[in-house]
């Protein structure tokens, strides 16, 4: 199932980049492994999957240890800044970072450890109540407060867009951060990038893509069904 599901992923990823023009390579496949057993990872990583995504720190910090092989590690989900000190070194790429009390803890752990991190800013690019992030008028100020830490590097943009059951009802907000995205690039900032938009999940994330998503997070449609009560 996991390498029938992986195949069918990738399809539809290089269809999305066909249809809006883009290049499959710019697009990278985070499987979100959050719940599911290292047995899953340890398939997947035989079928040549190297991106890894939990949105809890304890339990990325189990998978990391007992994984046969180094994987790249992404933070995506909330992270409080008591946590910090325990994923700093293990992961690739944090991808929710939306505060600069966050940030200011991630840039004194990687001091700690002698270590870069490299963080994307979480947008709230809906305005939901319900959703971390930050809003968007807020977003240049925050990133030229933390383009000042010396340990952290910023990376680009994430969002979680709106739950829809219609997909192109979030064509617009993913096609607004992209737009943020070249609106902060355009100003060339120190100790900024903006490459990354890590944006579309298992419901949307062809819309993403043809809006200019070069990071897709697919946890359902490689793994199935979450089940939270076991
Ligand atoms: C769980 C999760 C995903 C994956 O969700 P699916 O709908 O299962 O693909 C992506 N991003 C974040 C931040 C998540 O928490």
């Amino acid at each position: 199932m996991l390498e029938q599901n992986l195949l069918d992923v990738n399809t539809r990823i290089k269809n999305a980049c066909i249809k809006s023009g883009r290049s499959f390579n710019e697009v990278t496949l985070i499987a979100v492994s959050k719940t599911k057993p290292l047995s899953d990872i340890e398939k997947l990583i035989q079928l040549g999957t190297l991106e890894f995504g939990e949105n809890k720190v304890q339990e990325l910090i189990n998978k990391y240890d007992n994984v046969s092989q180094h994987v790249n590690w992404h933070l995506i989900g909330h992270l409080q800044t008591n946590k910090v000190k325990y994923i700093v070194d293990k992961v690739s790429l944090i991808h929710s970072v939306d505060s600069y009390k966050l940030a200011a803890e991630i840039n004194l752990e990687a001091l700690k450890k002698n270590t870069t991190v490299d963080i994307l800013i979480q947008v709230n690019i809906a305005n939901e109540d319900t959703k971390f992030g930050i809003q968007k008028e807020e977003i240049f100020d925050l990133i030229t407060t933390i383009n000042k830490l010396s340990n952290i590097k910023i990376k680009g943009l994430m969002t979680i867009a709106p739950f829809v059951d219609n997909p192109e009802d979030n064509r617009i907000h993913f096609r607004n951060l992209n737009q943020l995205l070249l609106d902060i690039r355009s100003k060339n900032l120190d100790n900024v990038d903006m490459l990354i938009l890590s944006m579309g999940m298992t419901n949307d994330y062809e819309v993403a893509i043809e809006e200019g998503s070069t990071m897709v997070r697919v946890g359902t449609g490689i793994f199935g069904e979450r089940n939270y009560n076991i």
